[in-house]
């Protein structure tokens, strides 16, 4: 009778959010990756240090956006697989108010705790 799966019953409100976050960072590195095009044509030979500056914020920007995009695309992977919402390191359930503060969480605060102790 009792279910032992740990998808959370806002799953669909989760769902959305990740889906709209995923549009959000696809919109945001589309920009950046074309920002960075743009970049190149300018005359590197006036300031070439804050064209290191700019381009370094731009793909650190782009480096946190990807890895953002891939933390919510496997998120929703896991929603598909009935999976969500179980921490990949200890197996236990993700707090129902870490995901909701952090959909794409793939850890409990437990293990998120000890890996950033590293
Ligand atoms: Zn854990």
């Amino acid at each position: 009778m009792a279910k032992t799966r740990a998808t959370p019953k806002n799953i669909k409100d989760i769902e959305e959010k990740l889906r709209a976050e995923r549009d959000d960072l696809l919109r945001q590195v589309a920009e950046l990756e074309g920002g960075d095009a743009a970049t190149s044509d300018l005359d590197e030979a006036g300031e070439p240090e804050t064209v290191t500056t700019e381009r370094e914020r731009d793909l650190s920007l782009l480096d946190n956006a990807r890895g953002l995009l891939d933390l919510v695309e496997t998120a929703l992977a896991k929603i598909d697989a009935g999976t969500y919402g179980v921490c990949a390191s200890c197996g236990k359930s993700i707090e129902a108010a870490r995901l909701k503060a952090l959909p794409h969480a793939t850890l409990c605060i437990a293990c998120k705790r000890k890996e950033e102790r590293h």
